[in-house]
């Protein structure tokens, strides 16, 4: 295999510093050629004085001087802002983009890979959700290959190797319930972020760690598989599994079900990502099915975690309503772990903000970001913020 040429966009992330371990431990394979971050200058600087990148961007305009001044015995090029991240995605010093900003933000860098013919390993799941029509077409206009980070979708894109056209009955999205799994509403009322914070199978960062004590993070995933794998909305289930074994399966038409499985370890369905469709040997701890052990498996508990429900109208509904409902989010989790809003609190802001955004059945890019912006300023004032 020649050298990639591994762009991470979000290095100083759960995602991104994963990546660069899996780099690390693979320098003949992968180089890492961009690195960016949003504020966290100190770990961006500190990756690029390890790795020498040719390029690194800091999201802050503010801390621009700092790294630059901090790499100036370097070659490494040094940019800064929101409009920076679009420009380097869209040069030609690398060979696969591995997107792991959190939320919308990823959309914009995202998209300009795909448009510059770029392969991307894709952990923002939110570009799928907000824009998963036009973000599939382009990949295939251009022939790009989006390989999915997320475990679940990681578990079916491995499960369809080799099925070729073999059509998919359905698949089974499996979810570990996240630290509240079996709680009720007078107990989730009373929820503080701390708490939210510690999920029990996995280390992430704080947004999709609060959207998985929600359940709105296994909705995310719902549309994210319904783009990637080209499903109807009837073909996705969602199965809580707490052990998180199993990371998802896939039926097929014949009744056969074919799982991936193994600890929960996110550096696995990274690594498969950035050297698909090789499998590289690993020193990773795995999963032993001699050691005493069950595997559990229950409905979700839409009723009370109503996330999921909302999530799964909008993922039948399609249009806007994907967008609409992960910018509300994204709105109410920045709240949340602000302490402004309680925990129940943030699913009553999405489905208000729902029915309030005009509904656009067929949205063109620009007006996936009008309903986003839309969206974000009507469920600020539900939040005072
Ligand atoms: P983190 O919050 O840990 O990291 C996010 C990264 O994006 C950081 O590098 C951060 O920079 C950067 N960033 C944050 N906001 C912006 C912005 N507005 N513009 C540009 N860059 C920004 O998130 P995770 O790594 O946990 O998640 C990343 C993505 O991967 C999410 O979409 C998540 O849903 C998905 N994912 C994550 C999993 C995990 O195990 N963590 C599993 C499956 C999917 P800085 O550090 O400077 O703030
Ligand atoms: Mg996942």
């Amino acid at each position: 295999m020649m050298q990639k040429r591994i762009a991470i966009f979000g290095s100083t992330g759960s995602i991104g510093t994963q990546a660069l371990e899996v780099i690390a431990a693979n320098p003949s394979l992968f180089s890492a050629e961009v690195l960016t971050a949003q504020s966290n200058d100190d770990l961006l600087i500190k990756q690029a004085l390890q790795f020498n990148p040719n390029i690194v961007v800091i999201g802050d305009e503010t801390r621009y001087q700092k790294v630059k001044d901090a790499l100036a015995k370097t070659d490494i090029k040094v940019f800064a802002g929101e409009k920076a991240l679009e420009e380097v995605a869209a040069m030609d010093c690398y060979d696969l983009m591995l997107a792991g900003i959190v939320g919308f933000a990823g959309l914009k860098p995202t998209l300009q890979a795909v448009e510059q013919g770029k392969a991307v390993a894709l952990a923002n799941k939110e570009t799928l959700v907000v824009a998963g029509d036009i973000v599939m077409q382009k990949a295939i206009e251009k022939r790009v290959p989006i390989i999915p980070v997320d475990s679940e979708h990681s578990a079916i894109f491995q499960c369809l190797v080799g099925e070729n056209l073999n059509p998919i009955d359905k698949i089974i999205l499996t979810a570990s319930g996240g630290p509240f799994l079996g709680k009720k509403p007078n107990f989730l009322v009373n929820v503080k972020r701390d708490h939210a914070l510690q999920h029990p199978n996995w280390s992430m960062g704080a947004k999709i760690t609060i959207d998985s004590a929600t359940l709105m993070n296994k909705g995310l995933e719902m549309i994210e598989a319904k783009w990637l794998f080209n499903l109807k909305p009837d073909q996705v289930q969602v199965l809580v599994h707490p052990q998180s074994i199993i990371h998802s399966m896939v039926q097929f038409e014949d009744g056969s079900i074919k799982a991936q499985m193994g600890l929960p370890d996110m550096k696995l369905p990274i690594q498969y990502a950035l050297a698909f469709p090789q499998r590289l040997a690993n020193q990773f701890p795995r999963y032993d099915f001699r050691r005493p052990n069950t595997l559990n498996f229950e409905e979700p508990d839409i009723k009370t975690f109503r996330n999921l429900a909302l999530a799964t109208e909008a993922l039948h509904k399609g249009g806007n309503l994907p967008c609409v409902l992960n910018a509300a989010n994204e709105i109410a989790v920045f709240a949340f772990l602000r302490n402004r809003v309680g925990f129940l609190d943030m699913t009553d802001v999405i489905e208000r903000t729902m029915e309030k955004v005009a509904f656009i059945g067929q949205p063109t890019l620009e007006e996936y970001f009008e309903s986003d912006a839309e969206a974000r300023e009507f469920a600020a004032t539900l939040i005072h913020l």
